[in-house]
């Protein structure tokens, strides 16, 4: 049996701090670290009772539920592979971070060999969603995992849901990318069309935003792209990289992602001008030819 007052959190970043904000509020939260250990102090003296650990090895002894929230694959392998000998048999590990299906199957083998149970629940919502307590989370792993990660994951998001064994949430949140990709790229083209005819543009998007065309996307985002403004959010760096993780997945299974391809290379103009760390929005960059 898990003991989920005793939930450890691994990466402290934009969508962590806030998730892990909302299982301290749950009275769940044990337990942080973050590879910037100043965030890891930071959010224990912002949140009562919550203790910082210095390593890996620390947390992992700590907790009997860990969840983690990093960028990317080798990030993932790398957390994983240092906490596995230190998590007790029979523990949780919860990976919200977004990676290849393929990762996330070979971690929960890695996880089976130390008797550890595996969910991949990646998450979508943005950074409101995370500070909300209101993401939805595409899971993958066995019913064990899934009803004992339940707890935590109620803390974290509002639209729960079990996708299938291990690596199918992650195959979910890929799918959930190349949509994301697919909006952002309709929304730039519909703001450059209503800007070159002139019209009140905040209205349009009130109005357009509020019909059968309305999406999250215009409706957190359009605004403030007509302001040339880019409030993150989630980084253009990491949604190429969620991009580059769909491409080979499509490869394999021998589907098209004409537009994930198309935004994919804007992404890579607006890294190479310098802009990789901006939130997604900034794609209005490209479509207004600033670069
Ligand atoms: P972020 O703000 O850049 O934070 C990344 C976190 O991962 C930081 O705490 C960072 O530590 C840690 N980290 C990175 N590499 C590491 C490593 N090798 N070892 C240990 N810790 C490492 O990113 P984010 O926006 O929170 O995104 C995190 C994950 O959620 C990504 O997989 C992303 O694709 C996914 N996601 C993001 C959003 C969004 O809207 N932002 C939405 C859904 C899903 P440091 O503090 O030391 O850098």
């Amino acid at each position: 049996m898990t003991d989920t007052a005793n939930t450890g959190f691994i990466g402290l970043g934009a969508m962590g701090a806030p998730m892990a904000s909302n299982l301290h509020a749950a009275g769940l939260l044990g337990a942080v670290w973050n590879r910037t250990a100043s965030r890891a102090a930071e959010f224990a003296a912002a949140h009562d009772g919550v203790t910082v650990c210095d390593d890996l090895a620390d947390i992992a002894a700590t907790s009997s539920v860990l969840v983690v929230c990093v960028s990317a694959d080798d990030d993932l392998r790398a957390v994983v592979e240092a906490v596995l000998p230190h998590m007790a048999s029979g523990s949780l590990l919860i990976d919200c971070s977004t990676v290849a299906s393929g990762t996330a199957e070979a971690m929960a083998a890695r996880c089976a060999e130390h008797d550890v149970l595996w969910l991949d629940a990646p998450v979508s919502g943005g950074t409101e969603g995370a500070i909300n307590g209101s993401l939805s989370i595409m899971c993958g792993g066995s019913d064990d995992a899934f009803a004992a990660a339940q707890p935590a994951l109620q803390a974290m998001g509002a639209n729960i849901n079990h996708m299938g064994p291990a690596g199918a949430g992650q195959a979910t949140k890929a799918v959930n990318q190349v949509l994301g990709a697919g909006i952002n790229r309709a929304v730039n083209e519909a703001l450059a069309f209503g800007e070159s005819l002139g019209l009140p543009m905040d209205k349009v998007v009130d109005v357009v935003g509020a019909g059968a065309s309305g999406n999250w996307f215009i409706n957190h985002r359009g605004k403030t792209m007509l302001r040339g403004e880019y409030p993150l959010g989630f980084k253009v760096a990491l949604h190429a990289k969620d991009l580059r993780i769909c491409q080979a997945m499509a490869a394999q299974a021998g589907a098209k992602l004409a537009l994930s391809d198309a935004v994919l290379q804007d992404f890579g103009k607006l890294m190479d001008a310098g802009f990789g760390d901006e939130d997604v929005s900034a794609l209005y960059r490209v479509t207004r030819g600033e670069v």
